[in-house]
């Protein structure tokens, strides 16, 4: 089935480098679908390592003539006003190339605007900084330099959002980029392309290359111009490229996987947990790195914490993202509705209970679920799921739940639920996570940094932090 996505911003679906899109007529297509009808709504070309070699040189190019922060500024500002006012044309394309209901697509832009209104409010602290100590007799001047060609290379599930992060980091800090984002969605990073273009940017400021990921990895990782890979992706991936980048040292910014618990103590405002678990267990299909993928609850709130669940769950309307009303979308394909019935299949098996849903829907469509009876040796609970599962544990004992809790190589996000601050400051100095939301299910902001501890990953996206992974520090003594 084949239904073509048009859109004015869909004009060219080629790779952008040298200011300007770059047609590859004779190159190999990678269909891209609509998870939710498996139309094929488009068709790309592959690029590989030559085409990710230019895309670099033209950076290269670029950082030989670097934009002062002045112009960064203007520049930041110009792509938060762009994304703005074309968000809803944007959202579209997000929609039917990921699933994601349209008004999350539409937060999604919202949000990654927030990221270019945050980087320009960190121009001034790259000003070069004189110490006020005169060691050695000598003034000492310490400079914010641009680290050289960015690689940003990103996920499908927020395939605006995750680049943004990265995107307006490297802008502030004056590195041009080379941008790759996932074949799965590569639609809206066209689209955005098709916006930045219009923003008379110098050439090779930004550049576009998708296809042969590892091709493209590879060139990134080795090429003597580029000196951040800022990757978002599974910890698998990230591994790889920690390994490949590792000879030539380059600076890397690693966003990872995640297993996020959720805890409710018993002391816990129970209405609160349950609406905070819904906003953020359901985003994008229970498809984000930051959402609660183990729910840990105490037991003397156990039973009415599962019934609102999962009344609330059963009342989610799922369908196709663009269709009103719809709180959930497809899995991003076949292969994520595989891994989500594995894991309720593989849960039921040891011993889980469904309280509803559990069975695939058809298509790309898997049901919102909630499990009880969930325990430490199923996968669900040692593997993101990456679906619209709830896999709830009871505890009797507080001190078992965080131990739990924290018992995984994964260190991204965690939430804590109890009406006792001085017990939720003592359970988030336990939990090994970047980000730990009390009493609230919230993920990250523009304006603070994010990322993860351990197997999650290194390095910070978000505020100066963020600025701050695409600078290199240039001390500079004067006689
Ligand atoms: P993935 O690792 O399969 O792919 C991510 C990106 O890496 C894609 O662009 C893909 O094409 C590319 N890639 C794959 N193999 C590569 C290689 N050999 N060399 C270079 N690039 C390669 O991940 P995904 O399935 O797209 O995303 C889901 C994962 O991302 C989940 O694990 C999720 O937790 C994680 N994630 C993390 C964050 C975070 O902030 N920590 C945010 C979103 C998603």
């Amino acid at each position: 089935m084949t239904a073509p996505l048009t859109s004015p911003l869909l004009g060219a679906l080629d790779g952008y480098w040298d200011g300007r899109f770059q047609p590859r007529p004779s190159a190999p297509r990678i269909d891209v679908h609509d998870p939710a009808t498996g139309a094929v709504i488009a068709r790309v070309p592959t690029h590989g390592a030559d085409e990710a070699r230019l895309a670099v040189d033209s950076a290269a190019r670029a950082l030989a003539s670097p934009l002062d922060r002045a112009a960064r500024g203007r520049v930041l500002a110009a792509i938060e006003a762009s994304l703005l006012e074309h968000r809803d044309a944007l959202a579209t394309i997000l929609t039917t190339e990921n699933g994601k209901p349209l008004a999350e697509a539409r937060g999604e832009i919202e949000y990654a605007a927030g990221f270019f209104r945050d980087a320009a409010t960190h121009l001034d602290a790259l000003a070069p900084v004189t110490l006020a100590a005169r060691p050695r007799g000598l003034t000492w001047q310490v400079h914010h330099r641009p680290a050289g060609v960015a690689a940003l290379i990103t996920p499908w599930n927020f395939p605006i959002g995750m680049l943004a992060k990265k995107l307006a980091g490297a802008i502030a800090a004056g590195c041009p980029s080379v941008v790759k984002p996932s074949e799965l969605t590569p639609l809206s990073c066209i689209a955005w392309f098709t916006l930045l273009d219009g923003l008379g940017l110098p050439p090779g400021f930004v550049n576009l290359v998708f296809g042969d990921a590892p091709a493209i990895g590879a060139v990134f990782c080795s090429h003597p111009a580029v000196r951040v890979v800022s990757f978002t992706g599974s910890t698998a991936v990230g591994r790889l490229l920690a390994a490949q980048a590792a000879p030539n040292f380059k600076r890397l910014s690693l966003e990872l996987g995640g297993n996020a618990p959720f805890l409710v103590f018993d002391d816990a405002d129970v209405d609160l947990a349950v609406d905070a678990l819904l906003t953020n267990k359901f985003r994008c299909g229970g498809q984000t790195c930051v959402c609660a993928n183990r729910v840990y609850v105490g037991s003397g709130v156990a039973d009415r914490f599962v019934d609102a669940v999962a009344a609330r769950v059963r009342a989610l309307v799922v369908g196709h993202g663009l269709d009103e009303g719809v709180a959930v979308g497809p899995l991003i394909d076949h292969k994520g509705v595989a891994k989500v019935t594995d894991h309720v299949r593989d849960a039921v098996a040891r011993g889980a209970r469904i309280v509803t849903g559990g069975v695939p829907a058809g298509g790309a469509f898997f049901p919102p679920t909630v499990l009880t009876g969930v325990t430490s040796e199923m996968r669900c609970a040692n593997e993101e799921t990456f679906g619209p599962v709830v896999a709830i544990t009871a505890f009797d004992d507080e001190e078992a739940m965080v131990e739990a809790a924290d018992a995984t190589p994964y260190g991204l996000a965690a939430y804590v639920f109890t009406r006792d601050a001085a017990k939720a400051e003592r359970v988030v100095a336990r939990l090994h996570f970047g980000h730990v939301g009390v009493n609230t299910g919230s993920g990250p902001t523009p304006e603070a940094p994010f990322g993860g501890f351990r197997t999650s990953g290194v390095g910070r996206e978000g505020g100066l932090e963020g600025v701050l992974e695409f600078i290199e520090l240039q001390t500079v003594p004067h006689g």
